[in-house]
């Protein structure tokens, strides 16, 4: 059992604090753990406990109540949270009550939360990918936003270090602008995918078609057991065979013994102490009986994900930091990114009626960005690029939804037949740094809690919507020329947050001046405060972001560690 510090007496001292236990938050805690600092984690919501708070690991769909639906209090409920479409029955008690936690939409934007141990790492699709040094340099290069301080070459070892430990399943290409993983074996393309492939592959020299690299085990790694393909991981996974960190990285933190966790501690602000020029702890709100509590350490890490983040430091005011902690360039919660998401095309695939794909696969087909890479390959329209998402599969019985027909006959037909193979592919394309792009605080509107609420004023601009024009153009020319029938380009037209990969609002960067961190993630005026979520990033690729925080987060923790030895800080 790990410690809990749920009744403890207050003003209680710690070597480190880790605001947030979800995908970055659990590997802070396990490094400063592993290092023998002693550590509490502060979060907001509940423990979760595998053994007790998955109890939908093992239903199928008409196990549930409602099949999955939601009621209409759930509904109101999860009146924000419910636009991704990826919540039911089955999961909802993972997602945010975004009754209690409202915010205000200046411009559309969908902000995904998950209040519990684990965060979002719970729910997440798994996709992982390293990013490369045309990100790192992208900035630098067309002179958006501010250079990054780091380069590939300074996180390489650290994506390494998380990998081996995560378990990260892929196929090694050697593409510049896709860096290779330290991988476990790959997993398969279907059939249809493989003919695609090759089809792609020969029409257009230089994009490639592969399998997902997920943060799935394909293999035993690390005493986890190896992958089944349920693909009921949000559910929970009996095997404990895809990374998070309730059940992976905090465990681990656990192990140590140097590990307390207090639940329903919803951090209000940083404790900034003038005289020594650094930060001394931690305010918190119990989220149970309302009270204020403070907590003391030597390093705070920042890890409640990125908007939570960049509220704590706009919250933690003081007469050395009237607009926020460690906001002297003016740039905390600006530069808001995320990616460009449900952009593509569909069809038919004609072929392999032979064949079903049995069982599930928790992975789909990923397509490199291709665009802006080299002199060759360069656009006129716009700056950077976008990467591809999707997969083949056949509809099965599920297609028979929606029809007007009943009977015993109908439902024979809809399980003799899977139906057509369809193939999709969606892009996911980057966004630029924008200063306008921002979160305020909004002390008009106050949450449960009486704290101010975040006002978020993002939309997409011009080289976003010519990426996202270039995505539909591509996505149909090559399913067109893979052969498929009945295509369909979409462009669903969603905000930004759709994607959630809602990075920036505290970023790294040379200079003080125009940035808020440093290049190992410190608040330039105050050291000892460590941002290592989506808030820290000057840029935002194009491909998922969690590997990278990840990496970050490690990388940040062995920087705090030996300048503690130092004591520099
Ligand atoms: C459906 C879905 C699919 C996704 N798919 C992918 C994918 O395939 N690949 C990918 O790279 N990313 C994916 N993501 C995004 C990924 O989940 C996030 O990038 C990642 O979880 C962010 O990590 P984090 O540590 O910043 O925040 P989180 O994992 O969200 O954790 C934040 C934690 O902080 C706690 N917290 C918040 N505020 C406070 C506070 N004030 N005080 C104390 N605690 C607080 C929260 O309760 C939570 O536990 C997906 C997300 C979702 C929802
Ligand atoms: S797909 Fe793999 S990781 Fe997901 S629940 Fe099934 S066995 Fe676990």
């Amino acid at each position: 059992m790990p410690n809990y510090n749920i009744d403890a007496k207050r003003n209680m001292t710690y070597d480190a604090i880790v605001i947030g236990s979800g995908m970055s938050g659990g590997w802070a805690a396990k490094e400063l753990c592993e290092a023998g600092l002693k550590t509490l984690v502060l979060e907001r919501g509940r423990i979760m406990d595998p053994a007790k708070d998955f109890p939908n690991m093992h239903k199928e769909a008409w196990d549930y109540e409602l099949r999955g639906s939601l009621t209409p209090e759930d509904k109101k409920k999860y009146y924000k949270n419910i636009r991704t479409g990826f919540i039911g029955e089955g999961n909802k008690h993972l997602y945010a009550n975004d009754e209690e936690n409202p915010y205000t939409e200046v411009k559309p934007f969908l902000w995904v939360r998950a209040h519990q141990m684990g965060g979002r790492s719970q729910l997440w699709g798994r996709q992982s990918y390293r990013w490369s040094e045309i990100d790192f340099e992208a900035n630098a290069r067309d002179g958006h936003g501010v250079d990054w301080p780091i380069r590939y070459k300074d996180l390489a070892p650290w994506y390494t270090h998380v990998e081996k430990f995560a378990g990260i399943s892929g196929e090694a290409l050697g593409l510049p602008q896709l860096p290779d993983s330290h991988f476990l074996p790959p997993m398969e393309l279907n059939c249809v995918e493989k003919d695609i492939k090759q089809r792609i592959e020969s029409n257009f020299p230089g994009r490639h078609m592969i399998i997902g690299r997920v943060a799935h085990l394909t293999v035993p790694h690390n005493g986890r057991g190896q992958c089944q393909s349920r693909n009921k991981c949000s559910l929970g996974c009996p095997y404990n065979a895809f990374f998070n960190s309730t059940t992976v990285t905090m465990p681990a933190a656990e192990a140590t013994g140097n590990l307390t966790i207090r639940p329903y501690s919803i951090a209000h602000s940083i404790i900034y102490d003038e005289e020594q020029g650094k930060a001394t702890g931690v305010r918190l709100i119990d989220s149970e009986t309302g009270e204020m509590m403070e907590y003391f350490a030597r390093i705070i890490f920042c890890n409640a994900s990125t908007l939570s983040t960049t509220r704590i430091l706009m919250n933690s005011t003081s007469s050395r930091f009237p607009d926020g902690l460690g906001n002297d360039s003016g740039e905390l919660g600006h530069n808001l990114m995320d990616h460009t998401y449900r952009i593509g095309a569909m069809g038919t695939f004609e072929g392999h009626e032979d064949k079903y794909y049995k069982g599930r696969r928790p992975n789909g087909i990923y397509i490199p960005r291709y665009w802006n890479i080299n002199e060759q390959t360069k656009s006129d329209k716009f700056v950077r690029g976008f990467g591809f998402q999707g997969g083949a599969s056949r509809p099965g019985w599920g297609r028979g939804a929606n029809e007007d027909s009943f009977g015993a006959d109908f439902k024979a037909s809809l399980i003799s037949d899977p139906g057509p193979w369809e193939f999709f592919i969606t892009g996911f394309a980057e966004c630029l740094p924008y200063h306008d792009n921002k979160v305020t605080l909004d002390t008009d509107n106050l949450d449960k809690w009486g704290q101010p609420t975040l006002a978020i004023d993002c939309d997409w601009k011009e080289n976003e919507l010519a990426l996202n024009a270039q995505i539909e153009v591509d996505a149909v020319e090559m399913l067109d020329k893979a052969g498929l029938q009945n295509i369909v380009g979409f462009n669903n037209h969603h905000e930004p947050g759709f994607g959630i990969h809602e990075m920036g609002t505290a970023r790294m960067g040379r200079d003080p001046k125009t940035s808020v961190l440093n290049a190992t993630n410190q608040v330039h005026a105050a050291k000892n405060v460590f941002v290592t979520d989506g808030a820290c990033m000057t840029s935002n690729s194009c491909v998922n972001p969690s590997l990278t925080y990840m990496a970050l987060t490690a990388r940040a923790a062995d920087h705090a560690i030996s300048e503690l030895k130092k004591q520099n800080l």
